[in-house]
């Protein structure tokens, strides 16, 4: 709740070029709204951010606070949304499935942030003419570690087997009136939250599982890997 009075009342800097004035300068705005959605793998559709302004936004959003910034990760959110869908049962309703927020960012945040996104951007579809609905209910069946700082394969594995979707859930992502589930993160790096996101969803029965995030980070290719970055 203190996000938006604060953004009301103390001087505020552009979270994405520090722009002293709006929480998000018109230009950045402007350029954000303009990148294009790409395939980031042959499952993860995502808004293409080369400078980073996307990333920043989501910084500030989830770690400096301003909630006003949600709005903004979610446009881009349902921009890739929209890209990843390929309905194959009958009905073109779809379940958006959310990262489950670990308990450790919840304690420093105070509420789920993908989560808000999540509903925000389905709000969005909707508006626009697409059905779907937010489905909670993957968990984690441990904690795993920060992936901040982690190479590719360790972030696979940090996150390999972590969540687990919930018999009631289940029983919603795998009804006839989907045609499609959707994974959705803020930012998407090498893929592996969503990948682990995915196999739970599969794991739990759901058919045509497809993924999406607000923002890619570009890929980097790391010296003597073959991997993605
Ligand atoms: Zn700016």
């Amino acid at each position: 709740m203190w996000g938006p009075l604060l953004d009301l009342v103390m001087p505020r800097q552009c979270a994405a070029c520090s722009l002293p004035g709006l929480v998000l300068c018109t230009g950045c705005r402007i350029d954000v709204r303009a990148q294009p959605v790409i395939a980031v793998d042959a499952t993860v559709s995502a808004v293409s951010d080369p400078m980073g302004r996307g990333r920043a936004v989501v910084r500030g959003y989830k770690v400096g606070g301003h909630r006003s910034l949600a709005p903004v990760i979610a446009e881009s959110l349902a921009r890739a949304i929209r890209q990843s869908l390929h309905p194959q049962r009958g009905s073109t309703r779809v379940a958006i499935v959310a990262v489950p927020q670990r308990r450790r960012a919840h304690a420093a945040r105070g509420f789920d942030s993908t989560a808000v996104i999540a509903r925000q951007a389905a709000r969005l579809l909707t508006l626009h003419g697409l059905e779907c609905d937010v489905v909670q209910g993957v968990q984690y069946v441990r904690q795993p570690d920060d992936q901040r700082g982690l190479g590719v394969a360790d972030r696979y594995l940090n996150v390999a087997g972590s969540m687990r979707l919930t018999g009631k859930a289940s029983g919603r992502v795998c009804s006839e009136q989907f045609g499609m589930v959707v994974a959705v993160d803020d930012v998407v790096t090498t893929g592996a939250t969503l990948a682990e996101l995915r196999r739970s969803l599969v794991a739990g029965g759901a058919l045509c599982v497809g993924a999406a995030a607000a923002f890619s980070t570009p890929r980097i290719a790391h010296p003597g890997s073959t991997s993605p970055g």
